[in-house]
């Protein structure tokens, strides 16, 4: 009981700030009323019936320590109707409780490329700044769950000041992704701050956004917003985090549509999970329906060993078969790259016989795109 209390309290902080803001004008009341209909507590899902039967109640209360829990208003309906790959991407499950000992509390090694708060220079051209650690739903297996949705690990726009002066002076940066959390739970007023700052930059080219909006809370995707983004003076891209083809829903097709007719650059990713989209079937019909939209695929990421995650994991030989078993049977553009960000740090990899061997087992090689090293990885079995 006491967990469920105190994951209210912080995730109702942000969720009040931004709903007493945007209750002004009927559009924008309707994105902060869909996010605080989002579940939030283990008895909110326990009475709909959504948790598996037999589940030890302190295992699912760990699970909720370590990431809060929020169902959005979006997959409601299709959990009700038993989309089990919905289901699996958001509800807690004592399974979490489980931390194979190659799991990393950071696993692609932010930290040790953060050189002031809330920002990651990991690859020369770019930097991550994350402007929340709040997000529209929580999933399962996030890979940065040892600070999302903790509310306490959100910088303000000053605090973030630091980081925006570092951008300021490294000209060989070209581009800003905002990210978290999610950075499009923000206001309107607190984006637009965020946004100015990194446009007034002068060797910024492009500004990119990871998001779960279009799919978590499509209501986002309100007219001023995508005029805000027609006005940029920056070249904007949008790179949605999408899983499985029930996301595509009509009102996350109508959000990407805006977002296109707004002039804004679009592409994907994805996660392979098991249970969730790890057959031929569930990645055509996903990559093809995002395609039909208007949005590139553009990474499936092998899950990264983020901890309590296991469960979402198949081996690595049976990711590369299921990838390989695409090839012809869509078009180039629709076909992501099968991508590991090598745990510790060590850079993302479209994986290739270049730069990736099997050592034996679960042992695995490969070779940074940083340190042009090989790094050795066990996954769990
Ligand atoms: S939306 Fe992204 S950052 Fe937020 S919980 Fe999901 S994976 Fe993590």
């Amino acid at each position: 009981m006491m967990l469920e209390d105190s994951n209210k309290s912080t995730s109702e902080i942000a969720l009040c700030e931004q709903g007493s803001q945007a209750d002004t004008n009927t559009e924008k009341a309707s994105w902060p009323q869909q996010l605080r209909r989002g579940i939030v507590t283990l008895s909110q899902l326990q009475n709909r019936g959504w948790l598996a039967e037999n589940q030890s109640g302190a295992a699912l209360e760990k699970a909720q320590e370590a990431l809060d829990i929020r169902v959005p208003v979006s997959f409601h309906d299709g959990i009700e109707h038993g989309d089990s790959s919905l289901a699996k991407q958001v509800i807690p499950s004592a399974e979490e409780a489980f931390i194979a000992p190659e799991e990393l509390a950071d696993p692609i090694g932010d930290e040790a490329f953060s050189p002031c708060p809330g920002l990651t220079h990991r690859y020369r051209d770019r930097a991550l700044v994350k402007i929340t650690y709040q997000c529209a739903m929580y999933c399962r297996f996030c890979f940065r769950r040892h600070k999302v949705s903790h509310a306490e690990e959100n910088l303000s726009i000053d605090a973030l000041q630091d980081a925006y002066n570092y951008i300021e002076n490294h000209d060989e940066i070209k581009e800003v992704i905002f990210t978290g959390g999610d950075p499009l739970v923000l206001t309107d007023s607190r984006l637009e701050a965020h946004l100015k700052r990194v446009e007034a930059i002068s060797h910024i080219e492009t500004i990119r956004f990871h998001t779960r909006i279009p799919t978590a809370l499509p209501e986002r995707i309100t007219a001023q917003l995508c005029e805000r983004f027609s006005h940029s003076r920056k070249t904007l891209w949008v790179v949605v985090h999408i899983n499985c083809a029930s996301e595509l829903s009509a009102p996350t097709l109508d959000a990407l549509s805006k977002l296109r007719r707004a002039g804004v650059g679009l592409a994907s990713q994805s996660v392979l999970l098991k249970g969730v989209n790890d057959s031929q079937e569930a990645l055509e019909s996903l990559f093809r329906g995002l395609y039909r939209a208007g949005v590139v695929p553009y990474y499936l990421h092998y899950p990264d060993l983020a901890k309590g995650t296991n469960h979402f994991r198949i081996p690595l030989e049976k990711a590369l078969q299921l990838v390989s078993s695409l090839d012809g049977q869509l078009p180039g553009l629709a076909l992501p790259k099968l991508t590991i960000d090598i745990p510790g740090g060590f850079g993302k990899i479209s994986i290739s016989n270049e730069n990736f061997r099997l050592l034996t087992g679960t042992s695995w090689e490969f070779r940074s795109p940083l340190t042009k090293q090989w790094q050795k990885v066990e996954y769990p079995q």
